[in-house]
């Protein structure tokens, strides 16, 4: 019994893994990603609808035409990167929409197929269009690249005990196996990586500095958005956006270390 375990279980995990990997555009990173793009997707629309329908709209008329008009430039970009390198079919069942949400908060964030909200406390920090394509291109990365669905992936690994695991056997087999064995670190073997946060903080920043620059905002000025992020994190209370995304002086390094692979793309 034993013997045949031994043998069994590496070929599920490595097959199973196969399937169910995808590869982040531009780093090229695999990602381990269990969960469908389209189940993704209508989690993400259902909630989406809910947070608009709960929360007050802004009536800044000049700050919705902003937000739309970034949004979709940063949009078109990522559409034209995708289909430049055949990638095209991720954005399948992608329904773009851009909202600004009357609120104090310092945040902004982009759901699975390309439902973003920015709020308008974000906006003294953003200042101008191209603080803003900052943040809309490092939030849309985060969607293109699948950082909620690998975070989820890794959260249905982490929930599956042992005792969880001898009840999924039964009904799926191969797939909780697997899901056990990585959780173990056997998925190691075939380079899928283990929950960094700061890993994908940082694939966002590469990501999006090339959608703004592609959208045709200047990439350089990504320094001095996240030095006034920075400076904001001195005050009391640190901003919602800042207990996600540290603005600290590795992450600028990071940034101006890909400036010169980003402006290659952008055009005045
Ligand atoms: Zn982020």
């Amino acid at each position: 019994m034993k013997i045949i375990k031994l043998y069994i279980i590496p070929l599920l995990v490595m097959s199973v893994l196969f399937i169910q990997c995808s590869t982040v555009p531009i780093t090229g990173r695999k990602q381990l990603n269990l969960i469908p793009a389209s189940q993704m997707q209508s989690l993400s629309y259902q909630q989406y609808g809910d947070f608009i329908k709960t929360n007050k709209l802004s009536k800044d008329q000049n700050g919705i035409a902003m937000v739309k008009r970034v949004g979709v430039r940063v949009q078109t970009a990522v559409e034209q990167y995708m289909a430049q390198n055949n990638m095209s079919s991720s954005l399948a069942g992608y329904n773009w929409e851009f909202n600004l949400v009357e609120d104090a908060q310092v945040n902004a964030w982009c759901m699975p197929g390309g439902k973003v909200v920015v709020y308008t406390g974000i906006l003294p920090i953003t200042k101008d269009e191209n603080g803003l394509a900052v943040v809309l291109g490092h939030e849309i990365a985060h969607a293109i690249a699948q950082h909620g669905d690998e975070r989820m992936s890794q959260g249905l690994i982490t929930q599956l005990g042992g005792m969880a695991l001898q009840e999924a056997i039964s009904t799926k087999p191969a797939v909780t196996q697997q899901i056990f064995m990585t959780a173990f670190g056997l998925g190691s073997q075939v380079g899928v990586l283990l929950p960094f946060s700061r890993l994908q903080e940082s694939e966002a920043d590469h990501l999006g500095l090339i959608f703004m620059a592609m959208a045709g905002y200047d990439p350089n000025l990504a320094v001095p958005f996240w030095q006034r992020m920075s400076s904001m994190n001195a005050g009391q209370k640190p901003p919602e956006f800042l207990s996600d995304h540290p603005a600290d002086a590795t992450r600028i390094q990071d940034i101006q270390k890909e400036l010169p692979e980003a402006t290659k793309y952008y055009k005045h």
